[in-house]
């Protein structure tokens, strides 16, 4: 049995849709859990339509266009049935804008899943004529959360028995056409995994269902050794290790969901990330090897902040006082992307939030002073060598730099190369 999820990229067009049926078609000798997020920029266009509902202005041309759009790629399809579910779905949208909810986060995850029913829907209709061995499963069904709404945790003990119970017999003489990120709490209400968290997904339908592989098809031809359109000697990985795979998850690399490669190599599962364009190119296999010596990555973050806190009293940056700051950053939910102390200072790099950065400025003016940098951006290079440093250091103004034995990284002024 294998897992694919295909990305909003990959469907974004008809021509888009067949070609994923085509490589489904290729497969479907195999069983197969096909996990789905919503069409392109569905989901951006989705947080407008949320957010102008929430502070009271109009989104009806936004409504239109997501209804349009939809339609669109139905009609190019020449499936009739598509207009009447994008019909339906989009009713059902309206009723959920138009109800009450006990708060921001519950309300986002509500009208936000929309993305992932719409783009099922429609490519259901299709998908069903070409290969109708095919079974349509609303994932709210399977993947069970907390109701932390925006970021829900997996119960994964209730997920495995709905898998058992529900996924694994329609498995024995059927393929499952499912939504990424989208799930439901206790009560039976959405909950989302978090943005670009349909990779989670499958990587959690693939582990509890014991898969021989994920296959992530993307529009990119595999994992890169950092972004082509920043640095001119990118290369693509044949092979990486699920630990690797990992950290350039957490330094910022957006090519897969951060929390997809746990449960993946907890369960020895490989991890493909293949160009959709190119099905028959090998992409990046990500499983349990050693490299030796790994080629330097490069990993950009954007819409940095660079915090600095003194003491003015001489008493120096002491456990007390990283103490004191930290407990702050865990109340507030801050992650911190890197962190360097001196003897009256301590910096921290943070994903820019001015809303958190002026409540923590709050919580801790009475104590120290407080320095912020906007606009910023962190470079880090994985297994550097002199030439990778060389190349990101030139030319930049550097406000904080860290060098471990096989990562460097910088804190810089945004710039483009
Ligand atoms: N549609 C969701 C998003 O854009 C989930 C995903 O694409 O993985 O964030
Ligand atoms: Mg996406």
């Amino acid at each position: 049995m294998k897992a694919f999820k295909f990305g909003g990229a990959s469907v974004k067009s008809a021509d888009g849709v067949k070609n994923m049926v085509s490589i489904i078609n290729d497969h479907r000798d195999h069983k197969l859990v096909v996990i789905v997020s919503a069409i392109d920029k569905t989901t951006n266009l989705l947080e407008i339509i949320f957010e102008k509902q929430y502070t009271g202005f109009d989104y009806s041309n936004d409504l239109s266009l997501l209804e349009e759009s939809h339609k669109n790629i139905g009609r190019q399809l020449g499936v009739k049935e598509a207009t009447i579910i994008i019909d339906q779905t989009i009713e059902e949208l309206t009723i959920a804008l138009s109800q009450k909810y006990v708060n921001y986060a519950e309300e986002y995850d509500q009208i936000i899943s929309f993305g992932e029913l719409l783009s099922t829907g429609i490519i259901f209709t299709y998908l069903q004529l070409q290969v109708p061995e095919f079974l349509y499963v609303d994932a709210r069904d399977i993947i069970k959360t907390d109701s932390n709404f925006r970021d829900a945790q997996v119960d994964w003990s209730l997920t495995q028995s709905k898998i058992e119970g529900t996924l694994i017999p329609i498995l024995k003489n059927n393929h499952i056409l499912t939504q990424g990120f989208i799930a439901s709490d206790n009560s039976g209400k959405t909950t989302t995994l978090g943005r670009e968290g349909s990779d989670f997904t499958g990587a959690i339908l693939a582990s509890s269902l014991g898969a021989d592989s994920l296959t992530v098809w993307k529009d990119v031809p595999g994992i890169l050794s950092g972004d082509p359109k920043m640095i001119n000697n990118a290369i693509k990985f044949d092979d990486i290790s699920y630990e690797e795979a990992a950290e350039l998850t957490y330094y910022g690399a957006k090519v897969i969901h951060p929390k997809t490669i746990k449960p993946l190599a907890n369960s020895g599962i490989p991890l493909f990330v293949k160009p959709f364009m190119y099905p028959k190119d090998t992409g990046t296999i990500i499983h349990n090897i050693h490299v030796y010596k790994p080629y330097p990555s490069i990993i950009f973050k954007e819409n940095q902040t660079l915090i600095s806190f003194r003491v003015e009293d001489f008493t120096f940056i002491n456990e007390h006082n990283l103490n004191r700051i930290l407990h702050t950053f865990t109340e507030l939910n801050i992650r911190i992307n890197l962190m360097q102390n001196s003897a009256i200072s301590f910096s921290v790099c943070i994903d820019t939030d001015d809303v958190k950065l002026q409540e923590l400025i709050g919580m801790l003016e009475n104590h120290f002073s407080i320095f912020y940098n906007n606009g910023l951006q962190l470079i880090t290079i994985k297994n550097y060598d002199q030439q990778s440093l060389d190349q990101m250091s030139a030319k930049r103004e550097i406000l904080l730099e860290q060098r471990s034995r096989h990562n460097f990284q910088i804190v810089v002024r945004n710039q483009t190369n």
